[in-house]
């Protein structure tokens, strides 16, 4: 029995066995329990927010380059673990099953895209952490999609100050000319399906879009996790 209905597939959040993996990567339990993005959110950063407005107060103050940001997962709890585990211990292992929880929001969006392209790494930090932990989630993706992934047209140009360590002023800056496209051709009117691991500031994403937007038709930004908190 065993051999037919292996039981060693684990909750992605709080790793019980569970028994479904066709059909889910989390248990019953923290489908209810984990920090999932829900409730009433902007519909251009997909931030949590009250009122009528459909778009939020950082979203009317700030152009968002993007066409629209989607996260599944606030940054925070079990997510936020996951993030730093899959970055900082070399998790690779659990890209397919955070991919499969990107996904389940892309197919409630019904965003049509071209091509997936990964937020980069500078050179120096890709020598650093050995790979680029957006470029896994965005394999994942492409194989769930059947789309190709473009990992050469985006480059990061610059050596940026982690925006963590940055208060307001200087994360809005930071980032300036830190993202080039060296390959325009590649997608030149093309839909795009930016991938990040998680959107804290929003200004990775928003500064990769100024370039992408130069000459693609649509940039549509999906990570696994987002602050729920406004930009
Ligand atoms: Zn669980
Ligand atoms: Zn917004």
């Amino acid at each position: 029995m065993q051999l037919f209905f292996p039981s060693n597939f684990k909750c992605l959040f709080c790793n019980t066995d569970i028994a479904d993996h066709e059909h889910q990567v989390y248990c019953n339990d923290c489908a209810l329990a984990a920090p999932f993005n829900n409730g009433k959110r902007c519909k251009i950063c997909d931030c949590t927010m009250e009122g009528d407005s459909e778009i939020c107060d950082g979203c009317k103050d700030y152009r968002k380059y993007f066409d629209r940001a989607v996260a599944p997962m606030r940054y925070e709890g079990v997510a936020k673990s996951l993030i730093l585990k899959l970055k900082n211990d070399n998790a690779t292992y659990l890209a397919p099953d955070m991919a499969r929880v990107m996904s389940e929001r892309l197919r409630q969006e019904n965003f049509s895209f071209d091509v997936i392209i990964p937020v980069p790494l500078s050179q120096k930090s890709l020598s650093k952490r050995k790979f680029n932990q957006s470029k896994l989630l965005a394999d994942e993706l492409a194989k769930i999609f059947a789309k190709p992934v473009d990992n050469h047209s985006l480059i990061k140009i610059l050596e940026t100050k982690h925006q963590k360590d940055l208060n307001l002023a200087q994360r809005k800056t930071n980032l300036k000319n830190a993202f080039k496209v060296v390959d325009k051709k590649a997608i030149l009117g093309k839909n795009i399906l930016l991938v990040d691991d998680v959107v804290t500031t929003g200004a990775t994403a928003n500064e990769c879009s100024i370039v992408l937007k130069k000459y693609a038709n649509k940039v549509y930004v999906v990570s696994f996790a987002r602050n729920p908190l406004i930009f």
